[in-house]
């Protein structure tokens, strides 16, 4: 196991950040820790890689209590924090070479990091004179130059054009080759194109922890099916497992069903016994971004 947080809560005075959140990691996932503004993620990030102490629970990072010893926790982790703190002023190298000498860490492994992360051809310049998504790459190296197991990310990709945006998801679903990956972000796009796994958190609680998988498989399935003339209501009242439905456009409805069973045979022969014909019909995956919306709002 990388990463075990049990119990954990933390209160800023008065403010409530995080209530009693517990989950684990195993080895080589990538999560993507997605809530909106305000939820806690970077708390939970802070605790986890020892900027910060909760009020209650524990914190294990390879069987390492990082509340009890936070600087050999910090070996096994890398840590990009949120705005990403850089020098501006300095060269890409004399940076990374100053992360390594402050955090004794071999200055070999600049230029293999420089590489991993794609920074080859810029890392001859000023950090001020590269592109935002150059200076998040900058970030990355500075956090894996001690070739860490764990990659704390902290929303790493806000801000980024969608060039940008495309290339550092790349970059970090690389990085969770060989490591375990926990990144916040509000967007859920992201964790589509990127994570294995999702924990949504809402007001310092876990509302959903579950593989991508089950998250989109669920039991409720969305039909788009197009009749060749208005249909009446009833029709649609006669199916069964029905949740809701909606008339998208013309002929055309959007129904959606609470069921395991794949609901398209049974339209096809419910319309035909009611002489309907159908002219299409469509399985539409629930997007995660409704999902998302749904268990957040
Ligand atoms: P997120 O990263 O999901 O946006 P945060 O962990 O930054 O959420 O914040 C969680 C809650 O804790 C928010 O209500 C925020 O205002 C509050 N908070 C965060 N940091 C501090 C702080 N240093 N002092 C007081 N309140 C804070």
């Amino acid at each position: 196991m990388s990463i075990k947080i049990s119990s954990v809560s933390k209160a800023y005075n008065t403010q409530k950040a995080l209530n009693n959140i517990s989950f684990s990691a195993e080895k080589g996932q990538i999560i993507g820790f997605l809530g909106p503004n305000g939820a806690g993620k970077s708390t939970m990030m802070k605790i986890l890689t020892g900027y910060i102490k909760p009020n209650e629970g524990s914190v294990l990072v390879d069987e390492i209590d990082v509340l009890q010893h936070p600087l050999d926790a910090q070996k096994l982790i890398g840590y990009l924090p949120e705005h990403n703190p850089l020098y501006s002023d300095m060269y890409v190298r004399e940076y990374l070479q100053f992360q390594a000498a402050i955090y004794k860490v071999d200055k070999c492994n600049i230029e293999t990091c420089i590489e991993r992360v794609g920074l080859s051809t810029e890392a001859h310049k000023k950090i001020n004179q590269l592109s935002k998504g150059y200076q998040q790459r900058v970030g990355l190296a500075a956090a894996i130059l001690h070739n860490p197991k764990i990659l704390i990310l902290d929303e790493p990709t806000t801000g980024l054009d969608p060039n940008q945006l495309v290339e550092i998801r790349a970059l970090i679903k690389d990085l969770g080759k060989d490591k375990t990956v926990l990144f916040s972000t509000h967007i859920m796009q992201e964790v589509e194109a990127v994570c294995d796994r999702v924990i949504i958190i809402k007001k310092g609680e876990i509302l959903v922890d579950k593989t991508l998988e089950e998250l989109k498989k669920g039991n409720l399935q969305n039909i788009e099916v197009t009749f060749d003339y208005n249909i009446e209501e009833q029709f649609l009242q006669k199916l069964p497992n029905v949740v809701s439905y909606k008339n998208n456009y013309d002929t055309t409805w959007y129904i959606t069903f609470e069921s395991t069973e794949d609901m398209r045979p049974v339209i096809f022969d419910l319309a035909q016994e009611n002489g309907l014909k159908i002219l299409g019909l469509n399985a539409i995956n629930k997007n995660l971004e409704t999902l998302f919306r749904e268990v957040t709002s």
